[in-house]
């Protein structure tokens, strides 16, 4: 299949190629489109073909879930069975937005959207070119991360080209997104509301809305044993083709230990790269550094990540470490994702 690429400028959205995606969508082909977290890749959520046709696209195994996206509130009644007054308030307060949230679903959707579930993840992004390609496929696309399965997300369309090129019908470039971690997952369908994923909506934030909100224990790993709630926690997920390794501990300490070990696997012959901050770029001796910004800006920190992990790629890097970051607010998603993408090696030092 030929992929179509075209650049689209979210503040001046070109009518007519919104349109022929649209039509896209309908007629049960994919369309990989930006959103204000990641990349996705669309199929009409309603069309189990078109969700096999995810699955193959990704090579995503079959129980992996997919979300779907709406573009209006009142799309949302017809795919679930009900709405807890949870959902109301979070949609309220995060909608349109990086939230996502699991509810009973209806008849409507069909289980290969779901990956076999009776529960449907539900997302209302406030990218306008994803509302507006929603809108015109219908109301409702099935979009998980818009990479090849085990990969790290995409943050600019040219990621999505990497992946995808040849498999979908369509990507739409609109530029590079502005979260750059997938969204907050909350599960609506427990006893207490439980973050199943963290990003940007912090536990902090659901907890504003909400009173107590329970955090799943598997998120950042400590209990590795636990079976993950949301299906797709347990597969390897972000990870570049090299090794990676987390090294937490002292400033100066870190910087000793990951310029010894880059030393000793450049003798070596391999090549290597470091996930650093603005703060200690200067002092690393390894093939590739790669600063994520500065330490404080943990938006920025979160926006870099998987640009740089696919650069690690590009460059073909072998070895990799990087520095460990605060889990506080929306550093918890960063640090659930690093953790992944390092397989849970971390070194302390
Ligand atoms: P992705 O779209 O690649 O960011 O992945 C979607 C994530 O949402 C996966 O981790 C899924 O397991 C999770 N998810 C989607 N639907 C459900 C659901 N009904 N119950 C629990 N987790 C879900
Ligand atoms: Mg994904």
């Amino acid at each position: 299949m030929k992929t179509e690429y075209i650049e689209l400028n979210e503040n001046q959205i070109d009518s007519g190629v919104i349109r022929r995606a649209g039509e896209i969508l309908r007629g049960g082909g994919l369309v990989a489109f930006p959103t204000e977290t990641v990349y996705g890749l669309g199929g009409d959520a309603l069309n189990p073909e078109s969700s096999r046709k995810i699955y193959a696209a990704k090579g995503r195994p079959q129980d992996n879930p997919l979300i779907v996206h709406i573009c209006r509130m009142e799309d949302l009644a017809p795919i679930t069975e009900e709405i807890p007054a949870a959902g109301y308030a979070l949609a309220k307060a995060f909608w349109p937005g990086p939230l996502t949230m699991i509810f009973h679903k209806s008849i409507l959707v069909p289980t290969e959207t779901t990956g076999g579930l009776s529960t449907v993840a539900v997302r209302f992004p406030s990218n306008k070119i994803a509302a507006e390609l929603i809108r015109a496929a219908g109301g409702y696309i099935a979009a998980p991360s818009a990479n090849a399965s085990g990969r790290p997300s995409p943050t600019l369309g040219r990621h999505c080209l990497e992946d995808l090129d040849g498999k979908v019908e369509m990507i739409l470039d609109g530029g590079p997104v502005g979260i750059g971690l997938e969204s907050t997952i909350i599960d609506l369908t427990s006893e207490v509301p439980t973050i199943l994923r963290p990003g940007y909506v912090t536990q902090e934030m659901l907890e504003k809305v909400l009173g107590t909100v329970e955090v799943d224990r598997t998120i950042l790993g400590e209990e590795t044993n636990l079976p993950p709630k949301a299906p797709g926690m347990k597969y390897r997920h972000y990870a570049p083709r090299g090794e990676l390794v987390i090294v937490e501990g002292r400033q100066e300490k870190v910087i000793q230990y990951i310029n010894h070990a880059c030393e000793d696997y450049a003798a070596r012959g391999f090549k290597t790269g470091v996930i650093c901050t603005d703060e200690t770029a200067q002092q690393y001796r390894a093939d590739l550094v790669r600063s994520a910004g500065s330490r404080d800006d943990e938006e920025s920190v979160a926006r870099c990540l998987f640009r740089i992990l696919r650069e690690f790629d590009e460059e073909e890097a072998q070895f990799m470490f990087s520095e460990s970051f605060d889990r506080a607010g929306i550093g918890q998603a960063v640090m659930n994702r690093l953790m992944k993408a390092a397989g849970h090696r971390v070194v302390q030092v």
